[in-house]
């Protein structure tokens, strides 16, 4: 027999290996409707204008070197900042340990190795369903893992009452995987009210939530407000931690450009707990890449970039009336103004009320309208 002969096939990556089948498929109608990556309308990855800047702000500069450990000081600066809030208490008291991440997996892996460590005999709980790799992550960290209800098919909605019910019979002190928004694969987050009862019972029970957050600015897009969840549990006085990604909210998937950072009681708490996610990282893959870092530097701390990422990141308005509103007219909430402009503009007619004929939308035109819509309403 030979050397490797007794190691079998590993199982197929449910996500990736459909991309390997995609690619394998010769023909010319193939549509790849599996993997999480924006696509422009040919079909081709989106690079964000505010990124190219970036990239050309930074070209030719002498950055080669090794960042630290725990990665670039700013980086996770304005990382923090976009997620808890700029200048939150939190930050202020230097309770908030982070570093640098490789994108959002290695930001849970290197959570899940320090929940290993120092949250002994602790299961985390993910909800059903998930995105597939979080079982995988936990499992190679050595910590059990059960679910909690999250989905409910009968209504398409959430379990609210499942989930509070596995919230209260989770042990004492149990960590919990919560998607900040956008769940993955459901499309389903809970509303704000429900989110203020999760963390009122989490915090009852002593447990310690785990924020996945992979599409901050792409649930509504306001950044603000899709960190609101994180932020109503911070204001109820938890301690927790987070994982961000700018895998899709800056199209740096390949870059693994990410964050953890772990609220503590205290700026002591905080400086220990750090020490040791660098204690994690080192053995595990020594420091983390810079280029995206720079990147996502540059945007954040650039006020015109800055703005250009939000515009970029699409409408920050709510849009769900137009498909919640019944009969052949959407009561679409533009202004006189907002119409005249849409007229004198975009060449694009409707009464002044801002009532759209839906009969006059077709598959060629509603990409402009959209855009449209988008510029005078932005
Ligand atoms: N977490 C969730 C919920 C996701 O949907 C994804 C990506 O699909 C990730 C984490 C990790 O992505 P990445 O490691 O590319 O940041």
């Amino acid at each position: 027999a030979t050397l490797f002969a007794g190691v079998p096939e590993a199982p197929k990556d449910p996500i990736l290996g459909i991309t390997e089948k995609f690619l394998a498929d010769s023909s010319p109608m193939k549509m790849n409707l599996g993997v999480g990556a924006y696509r422009d309308d040919n079909g081709q990855p989106v690079v964000l204008d505010c990124v190219r800047e970036a990239e050309r702000r930074i070209a030719g500069k002498a950055f080669m070197e090794y960042l630290p450990i725990g990665g670039l000081r700013d980086f996770i600066s304005e990382s923090v900042q976009l997620a808890y809030g700029e200048g939150h208490p939190v930050i202020a008291d230097k309770q908030v340990a982070a570093v640098q991440a490789l994108s959002g997996t290695g930001a849970c892996r290197v959570f899940a190795e320090f929940q290993k460590r120092y949250m002994p005999g602790t299961k985390v709980y993910i909800p059903a369903p998930t995105w597939s790799n979080h079982f995988n992550i936990w499992r190679d960290a050595g910590v059990e893992f059960a679910k909690y209800r999250y989905y409910q098919p009968a209504s398409r909605g959430l379990d609210f009452e499942g989930l509070l019910e596995d919230v209260a019979a989770a042990p004492r002190g149990s960590v919990f995987l919560l998607h900040a928004c956008a769940h993955n694969p459901t499309g389903v987050d809970p509303t704000p009210a429900q989110w203020r009862a999760i963390s009122a019972a989490m915090k009852e029970r002593g447990h310690f939530p785990y924020f996945d957050m992979a599409y901050q600015g792409f649930a509504s897009g306001d950044c603000d407000r899709d960190a609101a969840s994180i932020r109503t549990f911070l204001a109820d006085g938890h301690r927790l931690a987070l994982g961000q990604s700018y895998a899709k909210n800056m199209g740096l998937y390949g870059q693994r450009v990410g964050c953890l950072s772990i609220v503590a009681d205290s700026a002591r708490d905080a400086a220990a707990v750090e020490s040791q996610l660098r204690a994690v990282a080192r053995p595990m893959y020594s420091s983390p890449p810079l280029h995206g870092a720079l990147l996502v530097t540059k945007v954040l701390q650039d006020k015109e970039l800055k703005a250009q990422w939000y515009k970029e990141t699409g409408s920050q308005l709510t849009w769900n009336h137009v498909t919640d509103q019944i009969g052949m007219f959407a009561y679409s909430g533009m202004s006189g103004e907002m119409v005249d402009a849409l007229a004198a503009q975009h060449h694009i007619y409707m009464t002044r009320d801002g009532r759209i004929s839906m009969a006059g939308v077709n598959s060629r035109n509603v990409d402009r309208l959209a855009q449209a819509i988008h510029a005078v309403t932005s």
